[in-house]
């Protein structure tokens, strides 16, 4: 945990550099059977701790966190690092700058360390997506970790290090949270500066923490969070949410037709979940939530749309992968384009390609956007009568490796619970609820910047039902 951690490194009782071979070593241990990492960047880390180590023994550290080491999804850049969003047209693709989030956290003294592997440009639900290889989840070595970000997950799951970042655009820290045993945090958008983080949908993008505990969240969160000029969708500081703090006082909401088409082990955790909660709140009550069954068809239309868009720069002329064929122009796009990109990327530019053209646009895209702000509405109307929402964050537990490849489908299908709140810009939290077997997620939904009560239901939560570690 982080404030042990903190402890340890205020007290001098280890040292930044004794901690960052601690996970070094744990990293060449066993990296080889999970495949976390991309590359490793020891160097830059090792330097880093080194200094901070000095901080300390000179009673100079920059915060409580000095010294404490931090995973680094693939498509959130650092300045004359390698960031290839685990895709081949990045290839080689050294970051002239840094992510708002990797200065903040540099800011505070924290170590980063990269490249966490994730599905090709954060598309897909379980990192199979990765054009380089296939994370295991350190539960069941068959089974995936959850996308995309999956290798952050694992990195934490399995010890490697205490926290890491990844990116949620319709689920991609809360479902491989989930898959993974740990807590994962979707914060309101605007709330995280997205400069520096690699655009898939900007509209949904949010970066955010995956650790053991909800408390390590909050702290990764409020380190990361806050108005941004580098990204004019970050919000005023002024608009977070005031939370009094009583839990009694809380009315949290359900909705049963979720709960279709569920796991049975799903299912019963949510139950046991929803009735501990019942002994703490004031009230749970019913909420509907209809046009939840649109938002995977919403989600894939928008964030489609919106992928053709962003991934419209990579075009062999300005990063990364060119090809060595082209006769004219037009070739060195196409076949850069065509080398570079995996099928899953390269199918979803072409559905957003042509949800957006002039002839579909209103049919598609345009329905699409009108169906999100219903979504949104029904999100509204349950929040005046209640103040969180629990639901699960999967409709199982991690599937296996390769179960889904074949059909995009079915792997789309797993975001069902995710995408409504990546929708409505609302934060949602997934927190270890009961389990006998594989970790099983539990999602708390909030109105927008109400991350701190999310946080507080989330810790009854764990406190309630602790998570087994991964053993390897
Ligand atoms: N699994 C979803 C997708 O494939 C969500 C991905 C994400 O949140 N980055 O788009």
């Amino acid at each position: 945990m982080l404030s042990e951690l903190s402890h340890d490194l205020t007290a001098k009782k280890i040292t930044p550099v004794e901690l960052l071979n601690s996970s070094l070593q744990a990293i060449d241990k066993h990296d080889s059977k999970i495949q976390a990492f991309l590359s490793v960047e020891r160097k830059e880390a090792m330097a880093a701790a080194e200094k901070s180590g000095e901080r300390i023994a000179q009673g100079r550290a920059l915060s409580p966190f000095d010294g404490v080491p931090i995973g680094i999804k693939d498509n959130i850049v650092t300045e004359g690092r390698i960031t290839q969003c685990a895709s081949k047209i990045l290839d080689g693709f050294v970051s002239p700058y840094s992510a708002t989030v990797i200065e903040r956290l540099h800011a505070l003294g924290f170590v980063t360390l990269g490249r966490l592997n994730m599905d090709e440009f954060a598309m897909g639900s379980s990192t199979e997506n990765s054009a380089f290889q296939v994370t295991k989840n350190p539960f069941d070595l068959e089974r995936a970790p959850g996308g995309s970000s999956g290798g952050s997950a694992a990195a934490v799951a399995v010890g490697f290090l205490p926290v890491a970042l990844g990116s949620d655009t319709g689920g991609s820290i809360r479902q491989p949270a989930a898959f993974c045993g740990l807590a994962g945090l979707k914060p309101t958008y605007g709330t995280v500066s997205r400069y520096g983080l690699v655009a898939f949908a900007s509209s949904l993008d949010q970066i955010g923490p995956l650790a053991h505990t909800v408390g390590d969240v909050e702290i990764i969160h409020n380190a990361i969070k806050g108005h941004d000029a580098k990204d004019s969708t970050t919000v005023p500081n002024e608009a977070y949410l005031k939370w009094d703090g009583k839990i009694e006082t809380l009315r949290i909401g359900f909705d049963t037709a979720l709960l279709e088409g569920l796991s049975s082990e799903v299912r019963a955790s949510f139950e046991k979940t929803l009735d501990f909660l019942k002994t703490r709140v004031k009230s749970v009550e019913a909420v509907s939530l209809p046009n939840q069954r649109y938002g995977i068809p919403v989600y894939y239309l928008v964030a489609t749309s919106e992928a053709s868009a962003n991934l419209a720069r990579f075009d062999g002329v300005r990063y990364g992968h060119r090809t060595r064929d082209a006769k004219n122009l037009n070739e060195l796009y196409e076949l850069s384009r065509t080398e570079g990109f995996g099928a899953e990327v390269k199918r979803r530019i072409l559905l957003g390609t042509y949800a957006l053209s002039s002839g579909y646009y209103d049919a598609f895209y345009g329905k699409a956007q009108a169906v999100r702000s219903l979504i949104q509405k029904d999100y509204n109307n349950a929040f005046q009568k209640v103040d969180a929402i629990l639901m699960p964050a999967t409709p199982s537990p991690a599937f296996k490796i390769g179960e889904k490849t074949k059909d995009p489908v079915q792997m789309y299908l797993s975001d069902a619970l995710t995408v409504g709140a990546s929708l409505a810009g609302i934060p949602a939290l997934s927190v270890p609820g009961p389990s006998d077997g594989l970790p099983i997620g539990m999602q708390l939904q909030g109105r927008n910047f109400s991350e701190d009560m999310l946080f507080a239901l989330g810790k009854l939560v764990e406190k309630e039902f602790p998570q087994k570690r991964a053993v390897l």
